[in-house]
């Protein structure tokens, strides 16, 4: 598989660009936006006789209309009930939260996204939850016990990847629920709940509204009985985005396929350069043939995501390197219009201090391989 996602040659339809175009809109009313405005409300006014029961408005922690419609959209791309949140950590705390009680065990990945890890191991174990840790790649500990496991495939910052059904197999034989965190992916590149996981969560910060303009999370399942914990989670602790927010992420949906069409182009142009270049190491791409995540990303993914990462050795090279670059810029997150380099260990993650994460945005290819060589090239 190369950039090019899997769909090219399928006639069923609707394909990954009409679906995004059309996700979560209401149906056409004349004289009405395609995309109605957001909803700014704090209480709605309500029916002095039936209250709250007449309405689904009646106060905005609950409800909200411009909240409810984004939730549709991202349904419909993953393929489950969805609930939003104010950030994607909001959401995986609050699926970890509602979720989990004393006592339980819970299984994470030790390569994952930082802060979840932090979490985990300052708040989960203080309320008497059994973290347990395992790289992305394995291997796996027995799972006897463990009530959830989340999963992060592709795993920021390194990028490998687990057999999510495989994982699902062996979690479900042991009685536990799996959770697949969607960010890297998208609902594009992956559809965990297709791949029998019971809940997808998310950070919609990064690729999936991809204009680096706004924070947001979400938690989507097909399980009544897993979205009810979560939403009253939302609820009872207020984690919801504003309306503006929502509104604006739902705009950016439309245009999904298209970003990462030419991210995930890119990426394939930088990893092939990368890879080929004597003075730069630990060149990760799955799309990338020889790469240790490639074999099971093409089973199991739809397309490949637009961050690679890499090794420039040492901190001073990575800062030569940006500087040099005219179309890269220092900035944490991913996913967005912007190419963007981040040396994570800036942030304390435990990655190597040369250790760069790119993220490719939706410059044209050719420029961007230029621009990325002469500044190799000046850095050196
Ligand atoms: C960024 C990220 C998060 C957290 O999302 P925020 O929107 O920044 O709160 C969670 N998981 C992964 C894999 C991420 O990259």
């Amino acid at each position: 598989m190369t950039g090019s996602h899997r769909e090219s040659g399928d006639t069923s339809g609707p394909h990954d660009g009409t679906r995004c175009v059309h996700a979560g809109l209401p149906e056409p009313v004349p004289g009405q936006p395609f995309l109605p405005g957001p909803v700014f409300a704090a209480p709605y006014h309500l029916d002095p006789w039936a209250g709250p029961a007449a309405t689904p408005n009646g106060y905005g922690r609950p409800d909200n209309p411009t909240r409810r419609l984004l939730e549709a959209a991202i349904g419909e791309l993953e393929g489950g009930d969805c609930r939003v949140f104010a950030s994607g950590q909001a959401a995986i705390t609050g699926l970890l939260l509602a979720l989990l009680k004393p006592g339980d065990t819970v299984l994470l990945p030790s390569d994952g996204y930082f802060p979840v890890r932090a979490f985990a191991t300052e708040t989960l174990a203080g309320i008497g939850v059994r973290v347990l840790f395992a790289p992305t790649a394995g291997p796996y500990p027995d799972l006897a016990g463990v009530r959830l496991v989340l999963l992060e495939t592709p795993a920021n910052p390194g990028l490998d990847v687990v057999d999510v059904p495989a994982l699902v197999d062996r979690a479900h034989a042991a009685g536990a629920l799996v959770a697949v965190d969607n960010t890297t992916a998208t609902p594009l590149g992956q559809r965990p709940l297709d791949l029998g996981a019971d809940l997808v969560v998310a950070s919609g910060t990064k690729a999936l509204t991809g204009h680096s303009d706004l924070l947001l999370g979400y938690v989507a399942t097909r399980t009544p009985a897993l979205l009810e914990p979560v939403t009253s989670w939302r609820t009872l602790t207020g984690a919801v985005p504003g309306a503006f927010d929502a509104w604006l992420a739902h705009r950016s949906l439309a245009t999904l396929d298209l970003r990462l069409a030419r991210q995930t182009a890119n990426a394939e142009a930088l990893a092939v350069l990368l890879a080929g270049r004597p003075d730069v190491t630990g060149v990760r791409w799955p799309g990338l043939p020889d790469d240790p995540a490639h074999r099971i990303a093409s089973a199991q993914m739809r397309r490949l995501p637009g961050v690679l990462s890499f090794d420039l050795g040492d901190p001073e090279r990575v800062a030569r390197f940006v500087v040099a670059a005219r179309l890269v810029s220092a900035a944490t997150s991913f996913g967005g219009l912007h190419t963007t380099a981040d040396r994570r260990a800036q942030w304390g993650d435990d990655t190597a201090p040369g250790f760069v994460r790119l993220s490719c945005g939706v410059e044209d290819t050719v420029d961007l391989v230029a621009d990325v060589t002469a500044a190799l090239d000046a850095a050196r």
